[in-house]
């Protein structure tokens, strides 16, 4: 009732995000929820004595950021492993590698992760004679930044021999393994060194306060069964610190589909989502499936993860079992295969609200715009990419040549032809004000979207992805109380979002981060 709200926040400029009144000037929380979303006068109504009354001071404030592409569990894992994103070049990536290895006991792992070749001088991927002059003495494993693809020492080759043969094992003209592993051979080596799920907990908190000093309140996280034990044991501990929508691997479907669970179980804080499935690989790998060659490999189109019909048996299986599907397609090949799978599978068994989704979704032509839309296909984008890759000279352009390159991400087409549209950052790197940037002021004219679709790509947006509930991941009167307090106004002056940061950070009306005052 009125008089016994916990905190009053007045005087702010309050995008609400909601399909209502779009801006407002205050909030009023007591527990987790939001009482009143409104003016001045409406939130003070339920301050009483024990209330905080907070002055915003102009200050703009957002619904909780939805990373609804991320992979925060699997980084947790990875504490102590070697980060090569800054890497001026190749030799210097080799450098820390060295470094590691030194500090590390013969015969152990040394692990790096997030090299990007795009980046350096040398243009070319790390092969087995550059990290060999890293270590012989120990396993080097360099994992290129988008995870589909890692470099590996003559050691680690020893390790892998097994997997010789095995799709996207890369050797040269003569059979010599060339230390490069894709896809399936890369994925099956990759389990062999990744961190358990003690080592994935104790790393939670660390992602979590990472999380929160960017302003994001909930992930839709890629997780196996480690990340998702160790997720439960952090959520019983009452640790978790974010809302999670695990988004599960698709080797889990048959178990939890005999277990009798379904997208949608779980509470607030943690719930089973989408069941995650490749069609295609990435563009950096030469993965990405496209409809013609690659502009700097001719003959070369990619490669689908599953034949067409296995992928469509599978989103069948899950489709039927009330499951969401979350079928990462980046070329545009893969895309109109997975449109038109989930096309025949909902026209066959039409329920409301299956909601699948399409990951990353990066080169859709206008034909499968429309499909898209009227199969009530979610877009699950990542505008950070545009600001990585997709600038004229980029990956990119290299990868597709310039007229398909410019056809990339094309947000502005998708809000045109309302195509529900959800925004993450798959960690590459994490920052919802980041890819806000990008999707306001991305290269293409094409790309660029209002500040206000964009913060609504990256919360409402989310919170539909998710199968939320009409209005979900808006601030309203009985919303879940997650709202950032930013620095800076990036909707009057979205010249200026790169540079806006999160000032506080609350989850469940409960503040989780401030930023330190200067
Ligand atoms: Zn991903």
């Amino acid at each position: 009732m009125p008089g016994d709200a916990d905190v009053v926040l007045v005087g702010g400029r309050v995008f609400t995000a909601g399909p209502g009144r779009t801006w407002s000037r205050a909030l009023a929380v007591r527990g987790d929820r939001l009482v009143a979303v409104g003016t001045d006068t409406q939130a003070e109504r339920w301050s009483g004595r024990r209330t905080r009354v907070v002055d915003l001071g102009g200050r703009t404030v957002v619904p909780g950021f939805v990373d609804a592409h991320a992979h925060m569990a699997e980084s947790a894992g990875e504490r102590g492993w070697t980060r090569l994103d800054r890497a001026r070049d190749l030799s210097d990536a080799v450098e820390r590698l060295r470094r590691a290895a030194a500090a590390t006991p013969r015969g152990g792992w040394v692990i790096g992760i997030d090299w990007d070749e795009s980046k350096w001088p040398e243009g070319r991927f790390l092969v087995r004679e550059d990290l060999d002059r890293a270590s012989t003495d120990h396993r080097v494993v360099a994992r290129r930044v988008d995870c589909h693809m890692g470099s590996l020492n003559s050691r680690s080759l020893e390790a892998a021999s097994d997997l010789a043969g095995t799709r996207g094992f890369e050797v040269d003209a003569s059979g010599r393994p060339t230390g490069v592993l894709k896809e399936d051979a890369f994925a099956e080596f990759h389990a062999r060194f990744e961190g358990d799920e003690s080592a994935i907990e104790r790393g939670l908190p660390a992602m979590a306060r990472m999380a929160h000093r960017l302003g994001i309140t909930s992930v839709h996280d890629v997780v196996g069964v480690a990340q998702w034990r160790a997720y439960q044991r952090a959520h019983l501990r009452g640790r978790l610190g974010l809302r999670v929508y695990a988004m599960v691997r698709h080797d889990l479907l048959a178990p939890l589909v005999d277990a009798g669970l379904g997208t949608g179980f779980g509470d607030a804080w943690l719930r089973l989502g989408a069941i995650k499935v490749f069609s295609d690989g990435s563009l950096g790998a030469h993965t990405a499936s496209l409809a013609d060659p690659y502009a700097d490999r001719p003959g070369e189109k990619g490669m689908l993860v599953h034949s067409p019909s296995d992928l469509h048996d599978l989103l069948e299986r899950a489709h039927r079992a009330g499951f969401q599907t979350a079928t990462h397609a980046i070329g545009d090949a893969a895309i109109r295969l997975v449109v038109e799978s989930l096309e025949a599978i909902q026209d066959a068994d039409p329920r409301d609200d299956a909601r699948h989704r399409i990951e990353h979704y990066e080169l859709p032509d206008e034909d499968v715009l429309r499909r898209t839309n009227a199969a009530r296909l979610i877009a699950s984008c990542q505008p950070n990419f545009v600001g990585q890759w997709s600038a004229p000279g980029d990956l990119y352009e290299k990868r597709l040549g310039r007229a398909r390159a410019a056809r990339n991400n094309p947000y502005r087409r998708f809000v045109r032809r309302r195509i529900p549209l959800c925004f993450g950052s798959d960690g590459m790197p994490y920052g919802p004000l980041y890819g806000i940037h990008w999707a306001v002021t991305g290269p293409f004219a094409d790309q660029r979207i209002s500040p206000e679709d964009a913060f609504r790509a990256y919360t409402v947006g989310g919170a539909y992805a998710a199968r939320g509930r009409d209005g979900a991941g808006s601030l309203h009167p009985g919303a879940l109380a997650d709202f950032v307090i930013l620095d800076g106004d990036p909707f009057r002056r979205p010249e200026t979002i790169a540079r806006c940061r999160a000032r506080e950070t609350w989850i469940g009306g409960a503040r989780v981060f401030t930023a330190a005052t200067s």
